[in-house]
């Protein structure tokens, strides 16, 4: 079958490769979606207790176990339907999003597309690139999909200018690149915050803003901002609204902000652990990256800024606000807060490993992990499908 005419952008897959690891079974801990097909499928196939609605999207999804447990079809780590599983299991850990352009996003919580570091690693599936693994998936995407997506984004800009408040999407893309360097540390974080916090004129040259960001003398309690971020993301009651970390070993693992503490359980298919472990939520400290985990993180800040979802979820929250902010402003301070839920992530589950003050590269890329399996979870303009 040929690829459609509006021509999916899979730039984002270039030079990652994916396999899928045997024992994994990580993906599993997701909702996945049912289209029309499916669900009848399911139906045929005397299943149709196991479908419901799901409880983030309210559309047609499988059940799930117990309390937030894993699909309701996984068992002992592997799938009863596997043959039959829906779209959605097929393709992770690729997404398609809909905005004013077909992407695929690649989802960097999985770890079947980080480099193997273990020689007795078995895979489900046997390495590929990242693009030819995907390939296959967009092509079930019709060019009609896009329509609403696109009327969305249309109105959006629509209501910018109507507030004099847009910014050309190629300019932002430029002073995001010019002040990237400033995120991977915590006082070009805060300053970037306090920058699009306080600014209000119009959008400056990057050159003109990066040379801001440099000069700023920050005074925000960063700690307390990251701790406030952790809170929206972790704090959430229901164990299946809260999102799932998985290890090095692939085992899963579960993080709860309660009152002033955080709680760790392991994650079972049936759902988390009683037994669990705690500590002040005060006592994560903001482990700085070392060179190696700069270097990631500066890879990862780019990949971030070529995601047409983070640019739908920026969109999102400015709806949501009224448009009482300006496109640059909300843009880069939801960069800043992002990459500051990232490193506040990596140094809590450093803390948790009795880590200290210092993150490197595998710090990092644990972060990341858990950081990334976010993706569907945060609201935006546009769609994955
Ligand atoms: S998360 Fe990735 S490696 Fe793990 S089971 Fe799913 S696709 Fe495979
Ligand atoms: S249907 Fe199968 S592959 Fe999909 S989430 Fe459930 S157990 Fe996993």
């Amino acid at each position: 079958m040929e690829a459609p005419e509006i021509g999916p952008d899979l730039s984002l897959l270039k030079g990652l490769k994916f396999a899928c690891l045997d024992g994994c079974g990580y993906c599993c801990l997701f909702q996945p979606d049912v289209d029309v097909k499916e669900e009848k499928r399911l139906r045929d196939m005397g299943l149709s207790w196991a479908v419901t609605k799901s409880h983030f999207s309210g559309s047609p999804a499988i059940k799930l176990q117990g309390k937030g447990g894993g699909c309701t079809f996984l068992r002992n780590g592997r799938c009863r339907i596997y043959p039959d599983r829906p779209h959605f299991c097929r393709e992770f850990p690729f997404h398609v999003y809909l905005g004013e352009r077909v992407q695929v996003i690649p989802n960097l919580s999985c770890r079947g597309l980080w480099p193997d570091t273990e020689s007795n690693r078995k895979y489900l599936t046997p390495p590929q690139s990242a693009e030819d693994a995907a390939r296959p998936f967009v092509e079930r995407i019709r060019p009609d999909m896009l329509g609403s997506p696109k009327e969305t984004f249309r109105k959006f800009h629509e209501e910018l200018e109507k507030n004099g408040t847009g910014c050309p999407k190629p300019l932002l893309n430029k002073i995001a690149g010019a002040v990237k360097g400033e995120l991977t540390e915590y006082r070009g974080i805060a300053s970037l915050l306090e920058f699009s916090w306080e600014y209000s004129g119009e959008p400056l040259p990057p050159n003109e803003i990066a040379d801001k960001i440099r000069g700023w003398e920050p005074e925000t309690d960063l700690k307390e901002e990251a701790v406030l971020g952790a809170t929206d993301a972790l704090g959430l009651e229901n164990p299946a609204d809260l999102p799932i970390y998985v290890d090095e070993k692939l085992d899963w693992h579960l993080f709860q902000v309660s009152g002033n503490r955080i709680i760790h359980r392991k994650m079972t298919e049936k759902g988390p652990d009683r037994d669990a472990d705690s500590m002040p939520i005060d006592s994560v400290p903001l482990a700085a990256p070392d060179e190696e985990a700069k270097a990631l993180l500066s890879e990862y800040i780019d990949i971030l800024l070529k995601r047409d979802s983070f640019y739908g979820y920026v969109a999102y929250l400015l709806s949501e606000e009224e448009f009482e902010n300006s496109l640059l402003n909300a843009y880069l301070g939801t960069l800043a807060t992002s990459i500051l839920d990232l490193l506040w992530r990596a140094s809590m589950l450093s803390k948790f490993e009795g880590g200290g003050k210092k993150l490197g590269r595998r710090e990092l890329l644990n972060g990341i992990v858990f950081y990334d399996g976010d993706i569907l979870d945060a609201p935006a303009l546009g769609e994955f499908v």
